[in-house]
């Protein structure tokens, strides 16, 4: 009587693992930082409103609007003081950029910069901005 050959373990199949991800362009990725055009933001709320994180912030006031033709009726306008973006709670999920109705706001070529404490993460964008008499 002749010993059987023992039967080989068969070969694990290899797990299949996650799609590697595309490496973002810069200023494509999921951390990037928000850009704002000061000139184009008319302080409309529109992005501070849609924000699902409620961390922008900004403030504004009204002038009268110049160079108004003769006999045309006063009007103001607003113009932006301040403009607030709190890292530390951002979804960076794109919603201001894409619901500005001005184009006012975008994606930053620049990653967002870490910050060494809390409030580090809130950040200014409407440096610049004009502030009230
Ligand atoms: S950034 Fe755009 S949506 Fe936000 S206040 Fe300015 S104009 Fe409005
Ligand atoms: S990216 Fe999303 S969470 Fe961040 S400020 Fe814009 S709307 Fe808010």
């Amino acid at each position: 009587m002749t010993a059987t050959p023992p039967v080989p373990e068969p070969a694990p199949h290899p797990v299949p693992g996650p799609a590697p991800k595309p490496v973002p362009e810069p200023g494509e990725g999921p951390h990037a930082a928000i850009a704002l055009s000061v000139p184009a933001c008319t302080s409309c709320d529109i992005c501070v409103v849609e924000c699902p994180a409620w961390c922008i912030e900004l403030e504004s006031h009204a002038e009268p609007v110049p160079d108004l033709p003769p006999g045309a009726r006063a009007r103001t306008h607003r113009v932006l003081d301040s403009f607030t973006v709190d890292y530390g709670r951002c979804l960076f999920c794109g919603i201001c950029v894409e619901e500005c109705p001005f184009d006012a706001l975008s994606w930053s070529p620049e990653p967002e910069r870490p910050g060494a404490v809390r409030v580090d993460l809130v950040r200014q964008l409407a440096a610049g901005a004009p502030t009230p008499d």
